[in-house]
């Protein structure tokens, strides 16, 4: 009983499924393992995935692993972790476009033998100036018109590894006139000479992505196979292959929309030169874009599927708001998160009235609006912990926080009033003293009276100590891919992209495992890194509270 109209692949697959062009439709993810996938890869699978649910149809996880140049098993495994993490479930289909290398080299002989293929010596900068402009037709190769047999000899001798890299290709023979650069004879196969993580070295020949896409998609069967608008271009080659090979099956390509968000770099080359060259500390460094980064930094599945949710499919590219993401996160983790205090820039309260060894402990529900997820002790001393900016000691208008001759609420414990403010020689706070009123204990006093500001705080001897990370967005720009002349995205990366600080939590976050996650009550969310130790936690901020002020 969903009542959102539906998207254009939707309409296309109900159509197929009314027309009986199909009874049951199958999707895919070709992820290259050139990499480690990032947010708009998320977009891909959450689209793949979420049809293949709608319609009770078949999801693949294909590995599209056809450049040994570029491509490892580090990346084939850190894939498959990803889409798992995010809750789509391959099963049984999981694929590889090498194992279809024999069957990919077959469909080539077969278009070599109806004269639709042939064995060229050009360099690749000579196909380049051969192939042209948009302006301008493309010219003919003189070895496009090689009989079929001096190809076929030449091809299995490619593939025996009589010729070096770039010595030949095989090119399709298609139309060098066409206005479509695509169709001018694009290459089928390249000689490489490089070691396959799965194939090892029993090929020296690979099919170029074209060749191999669609194909793959016919050989599983895929029905829809949707990709990014890049590809647009391509499909008039897609279906040309689809027309012209003996194919079980003919797949359908759709294009949509590439996910970019604000902030964010999402091209893998760009990702891995991040990587390479220490701008951050790895592909699951919590500021990068990376499903591993986002992870690590505290987002959920959730929150990612509703952000791919609420960006939809669309058929024109453009930039979404990071704040939208933020936003998914937020909400899925308020009704998530347990709560916790925490001090992040410390000033140091006594309270004067409290003796040396008083602990008074207080109850606080680990949610304000879910009693079931129970409730957890505060520990109240003489000594504690606020933030440096809940306190001022010239306070401005409606600051209704921690001000000499103020009062305020100490969270789940107790009503206290400035009474002093500590200075070293040079004038800088070192700490502020208070007194609580002994009838205030449990949050309110029997005469009733208000207090306007409710701020957090934690004991400054009975407290977790640990390393918070606060992140800004790696880049500066939001379009981080446009550059000045002579710059590069580099140029864009936010110098203070990361702050460390000592800061102190309440007793409760004692032993908290690496993943978990919290509202630091006033703040935001946060999640435990995966650099903790049980005694050294480290936890990064995974998000701000939308308004930090007063709550
Ligand atoms: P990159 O440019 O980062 O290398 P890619 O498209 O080359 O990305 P692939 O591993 O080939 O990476 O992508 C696997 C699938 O994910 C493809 O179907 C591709 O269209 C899709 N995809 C990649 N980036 C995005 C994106 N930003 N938004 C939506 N889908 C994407
Ligand atoms: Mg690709
Ligand atoms: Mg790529």
């Amino acid at each position: 009983t969903e009542s959102r109209s539906k998207n254009f692949i939707e309409e296309i697959i109900d159509a197929d499924l009314a027309s009986g062009k199909h009874s049951q439709i199958v999707t895919r993810f070709p992820p290259e393992p050139n990499g480690y996938l990032h947010l708009g890869h998320a977009m891909s699978i959450c689209l793949n995935y979420g049809l293949a649910q709608e319609y009770k149809g078949r999801f693949h996880l294909r590995f599209d692993d056809t450049n040994p140049i570029k491509e490892e098993a580090e990346y084939v495994e850190s894939i498959k972790t990803d889409i798992a993490w995010l809750g789509a479930d391959w099963k049984e289909h999981l694929y590889f476009a090498s194992d279809y290398f024999e069957q990919l080299f077959e469909w080539a002989c077969h278009l070599i033998r109806e004269g639709k293929a042939y064995v060229d010596d050009s360099s690749g900068e000579e196909i380049r100036q051969m192939r042209g402009n948009l302006t301008q037709p493309g010219r003919e190769s003189p070895f496009r018109n090689r009989s079929a047999d001096e190809n076929l000899d030449l091809f299995e001798r490619m593939r025996k590894g009589e010729f070096g890299d770039g010595e030949k290709v095989l090119r399709a023979k298609i139309d060098m006139a066409s206005p479509n650069l695509n169709m001018r004879d694009p290459v089928l196969y390249r000689i490489a000479h490089a070691h396959h993580h799965r194939t090892g070295d029993d090929w020296c020949i690979y099919p170029m992505y074209d060749f191999a896409h669609g194909q793959s998609d016919a050989i599983e069967g895929i029905t829809h196979s949707i990709c990014t608008l890049e590809f647009e271009d391509h499909r008039p080659l897609y279906n040309w292959f689809v027309e012209n090979l003996p194919v079980p099956h003919k797949p359908r390509q759709i294009e949509f929309a590439r996910l970019n968000t604000t902030y964010m770099i999402t091209s893998k080359r760009k990702l891995l030169q991040l990587v390479k060259e220490g701008h951050v500390t790895g592909w699951d460094d919590p500021r990068m874009p990376t499903l591993s980064g986002i992870r690590r930094r505290g987002y959920t599945p959730e929150s990612l599927w509703e952000f791919c949710k609420r960006v939809g499919v669309a058929k024109r590219n453009k930039l979404n708001d990071l704040s939208l993401l933020e936003f998914c996160l937020r909400q899925d983790l308020e009704a998530k998160a347990v709560r916790r205090m925490a001090v992040l820039e410390p000033l140091k309260v006594v309270i004067t009235n409290l003796p040396e060894d008083a602990k008074e402990t207080y109850s606080g529900p680990n949610h304000p609006g879910d009693p079931s997820m129970g409730e957890r002790e505060v520990v109240l001393t003489r000594e504690i912990y606020i933030e440096k900016n809940d306190f001022m000691e010239e306070p401005q208008k409606k600051y209704f926080r921690l001000a000499p001759g103020k009062e305020v609420r100490l969270r789940y414990a107790c009503y206290i009033t400035c009474t002093d403010v500590i200075k070293d020689a040079d004038g800088n706070i070192m700490e502020v003293h208070a007194e609580m009123d002994p009838e205030s204990r449990g949050g309110s006093t029997p005469d009733g009276r208000k207090v306007k500001g409710t701020i957090h705080w934690v004991s400054a001897t009975e407290n977790v100590p640990f390393e918070a990370r606060v992140y800004e967005t790696l880049f500066l720009k939001e379009d981080p891919g446009e550059v000045e002349e002579g710059q590069t995205f580099l140029d864009n990366l936010n110098p203070n992209s990361l702050a460390v600080s000592t800061a102190f939590g309440e007793p409760a976050l004692r032993g908290a495992a690496v993943g978990e996650k919290f509202q630091f009550e006033r703040k935001g969310y946060y999640c435990v890194d995966l650099d903790s130790r049980p005694d050294a936690l480290v936890i990064n901020q995974s998000v701000g509270l939308r308004d930090s002020w007063g709550k």
